[in-house]
């Protein structure tokens, strides 16, 4: 049975709550959405990723609902829902309604909310979220495409975002009270009950606030946060960090790399491996689209190479040739094209023998899961903050099964593909 249930409202973001969970001594298991049946294996902690940050509340909601009811169904005492740090919503929700409906699915009587992590430089003060030295609506996130985060006052946000015929009000916990502890905020959530305040969001600017919290929510039945308040909580079930919480079976077979991500980080990352002397193939999206068989061409390329070392597959490219290629093909049949050839090449790599496989890019990796069947991970060892290696089986891999690293973006230092198959053979 398990202690926690973690419902995520996207893949990289539950990557980054397995891990924290792990660091903190759980034995974590990841799903790709809902599973069908039943956890096969031992886990403290589920983490069960969605894709329902921007999709409509009432599917966000529905999916929410039946990733709960199969988490409580595996001995969950505990619901944690993870959203971003940045507190990444629209107007209408989804952090809002699906809190709510959690809260009326358990009969929890109050939620805590905070995106807190102080580590990664967000901190929340008198119920406003800064990212870095800048409040939300000044920093970047203020032009975010899907989500742009104009108000930085969390109280009020949330707040918008829920039902006005539920009548549940938002209250804070200011700071001076989580930094007096566990008791302390414990009496405030008393007060905010009696005055008919049911949720809250909670201010926190360092770990131990963090901790704080996670003491003061021992027992809670529900909690909504981002991945920050996870570091405490594994010690409210008297769990302790332990290097065996990120045991993985032993690493077998060839290493590879799949890179479909353009961002500065991964661009450094590619250009440094090759510097390094590393075996690269560039897959050309023109030549895609053109009809030509670079599946074919990849495999032939590395077949030869594998025993050696990783090799490297990558589309990655730089701002002005990815544009050029955009122009041609159009943003979305220009993705879409790149996704689906590098989730072909991973999964032809895995049926030839790669059982060691870095993955860099968010909609690169969902692309190379999903070709590669995956529905459940366990988690790792860290790499780099927020990138664990994790354990999968896949249809295609066979009964060993095959490690994987799922790198987002702008995460990972500049020799992440080198030493990530290097803090695997520790
Ligand atoms: P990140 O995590 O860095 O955002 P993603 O994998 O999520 O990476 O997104 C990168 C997108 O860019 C994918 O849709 C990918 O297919 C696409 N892409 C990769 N290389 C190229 C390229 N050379 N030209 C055009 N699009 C590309």
């Amino acid at each position: 049975m398990i202690h926690l249930g973690c419902i995520a409202d996207d893949f990289t973001g539950a990557t980054d709550l397995a891990n924290n969970l792990v660091r903190a001594g759980m034995r974590v298991v990841q799903t790709i959405g809902v599973p069908s049946g039943p956890l096969a294996e031992a886990a403290d902690a589920v983490v069960v990723a969605l894709k329902s940050r921007t999709i409509a509340p009432e599917a966000a909601v529905e999916q929410s609902l039946a990733a709960c009811r199969w988490l409580r169904a595996q001995g969950a005492s505990q619901i944690y829902f993870k959203v971003c740090s940045t507190f990444d919503s629209t107007a209408e929700g989804n952090i809002g309604p699906v809190t709510e409906a959690l809260m009326d699915e358990l009969l929890a009587p109050f939620c805590v909310v905070t995106p807190a992590f102080p580590e990664n430089g967000r901190t929340v003060f008198k119920g406003h979220l800064f990212v870095g030295d800048l409040l939300l609506s000044d920093s970047p996130m203020r032009l975010h495409p899907l989500t742009p985060m104009t108000d930085a006052n969390l109280v009020r946000v949330l707040q918008a975002q829920l039902g006005v015929q539920r009548g549940r009000k938002v209250g804070l916990i200011e700071r001076g009270t989580v930094a007096a502890g566990a008791s302390a905020i414990r009496e405030r959530i008393e007060v905010l009950k009696a005055q008919g305040t049911t949720l809250a969001i909670a201010d926190a600017v360092d770990n131990a606030d963090l901790w704080h919290l996670a003491e003061a929510l021992k027992g809670a039945l529900l909690m909504t946060a981002g991945s920050g308040l996870a570091i405490g909580l594994p010690a409210q079930f008297g769990i302790e960090p332990a290097t065996e919480a990120a045991r993985l079976p032993a690493p077998t077979g060839a290493q590879a790399i799949v890179s479909g991500s353009c961002s500065s980080a991964t661009q450094a990352q590619v250009a440094a491996f090759v510097r390094a002397g590393g075996e690269a193939f560039e897959v050309a999206p023109l030549r895609i689209a053109s009809g030509v068989d670079v599946v074919s061409e990849a495999l032939a390329w590395a077949l030869p190479r594998l025993a050696r070392g990783p090799v490297l597959v990558y589309a990655t490219a730089a701002p002005e040739a990815v544009r050029q290629v955009q122009q041609q093909l159009g943003v979305e049949r220009a993705g879409a094209i790149v996704e689906d050839t590098l989730g072909r090449i991973a999964r032809a790599f895995v049926e030839c023998g790669v059982a060691q496989l870095v993955v860099a890019g968010g909609e690169t990796s969902g692309a190379c899961v999903q070709a590669l069947g995956i529905t459940q991970m366990r988690i790792g060892p860290q790499i780099d903050p927020g990138v664990p290696w994790c354990h999968a089986v896949s249809p295609v891999s066979g009964s060993r099964g095959l490690h994987l690293a799922l790198k987002s973006g702008n995460f990972g230092a500049v020799d992440f593909f080198s030493r990530a198959f290097e803090t695997l053979r520790r």
